[in-house]
């Protein structure tokens, strides 16, 4: 569930609650669900957070670990992080606009072990369920408890497809997807020049290139649905089969789709857990009508995913463009 507009709203609240307060233990209810790299019971894992980061889908919370129980860590490296609790900000600072890049200060980590090389860190990749809540009561889906001194953290996962690494930050690079993540959809390096010069060279489906995390980081199934609708492509649409207008086009519906997702949900502000979706055009949203053009919402599969979309205002092959699938060699 939790996509980048997710994550933009959920970090700089969790940024509020954790910086400078001291973990004081790991509770696991799910074991599938943690990995362990630093090896050891966690159950007195302790340190101090300074930061949380986002790294495409990854959240982060950077720790600077007690002296004396760092197995590994060396008391100078753990001086290096302290003081950067002057880069906190808080959630409506991330209010307006296309979002600028925040830098470093926002939480946002361009290279992946950034802000990370000394220290431990705890790292969550909360996939398609993952899901934090603040001082709730156990339930079936708390899957790992964080516990602080007169509160706790809980990440709770239903399908538990998530994962919450905890690990030396010098190896979060080797974490699986960490360290291939794509340029940040809301770093200035996102620009027009990089999207057209990517588009270019890929033939793969529209939906299927624009959710390729080592290129673009990251816009998950939700959004690549509306972002493909703001943009009138079809989900299956190769992206050799675009015109230049067409991948203009679509690059603009990633800046302003994934804007107004992190905007809607700052204003909304829902609870911590909670999926808002409501402002979603065409996700999930089979048979509905098309809010521009009545026709129902259909559903297609796209290379094992749901993709939903509009067939009137996003029709199979486009219009004005040469279908290149249908020469002979190429596969449809
Ligand atoms: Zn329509």
């Amino acid at each position: 569930m939790p996509e980048l507009p997710d994550l933009e709203y959920v970090r700089p609240i969790l940024e509020e609650e954790l910086v400078g307060k001291q973990l004081r233990g790991i509770e696991v209810f799910e074991p599938v669900v943690l990995r362990n790299m630093i090896g050891g019971s966690l159950g007195e894992f302790s340190g101090l957070v300074f930061r949380v980061l986002r790294h495409g889908p990854f959240l982060t919370f950077a720790l600077e670990k007690a002296a004396g129980s760092a197995p590994g860590v060396s008391k100078k490296a753990v001086a290096g992080g302290t003081g950067s609790r002057a880069g906190t900000r808080k959630p409506s600072d991330d209010l307006g606009g296309i979002p600028e890049p925040p830098g470093n200060s926002g939480g946002l980590t361009q290279k992946a072990d950034e802000g990370l090389a000394h220290g431990l860190a705890i790292i969550v990749h909360p996939m398609l369920a993952g899901r934090f809540r603040l001082n709730g009561k156990k339930q079936s889906s708390t899957a790992i408890r964080f516990h602080f001194e007169g509160f706790h953290l809980d990440y709770l996962d239903d399908r538990k497809m998530g994962k919450v690494y905890v690990c030396k930050g010098s190896d979060a690079s080797s974490i699986p997807g960490y360290g291939k993540q794509g340029i940040d959809l809301l770093s200035s390096d996102f620009n027009m020049d990089y999207f057209l010069n990517a588009a270019k060279k890929s033939k793969k489906q529209a939906r299927v290139f624009i959710m390729d995390q080592s290129v673009i980081s990251s816009i998950g199934n939700a959004y690549a649905d509306e972002i493909l609708f703001e943009a009138r492509i079809h989900p299956k649409t190769r992206m050799n089969q675009l015109g230049d207008d067409q991948r203009k086009e679509l690059f603009q519906a990633i800046k302003s789709v994934i804007a107004e997702g992190i905007r809607t949900i700052q204003e909304a502000s829902p609870d911590l857990e909670m999926k808002y979706r409501e402002h979603m055009k065409v996700r999930n949203r089979k048979g509905e009508p098309c809010p521009d053009c009545g026709t129902s919402i259909r559903r297609a599969n796209v290379l094992g995913y749901d993709s939903f979309f509009c067939p009137s205002c996003q029709p199979d092959g486009g219009k004005g463009f040469i279908d290149w699938s249908s020469l002979p060699g190429k596969q449809d």
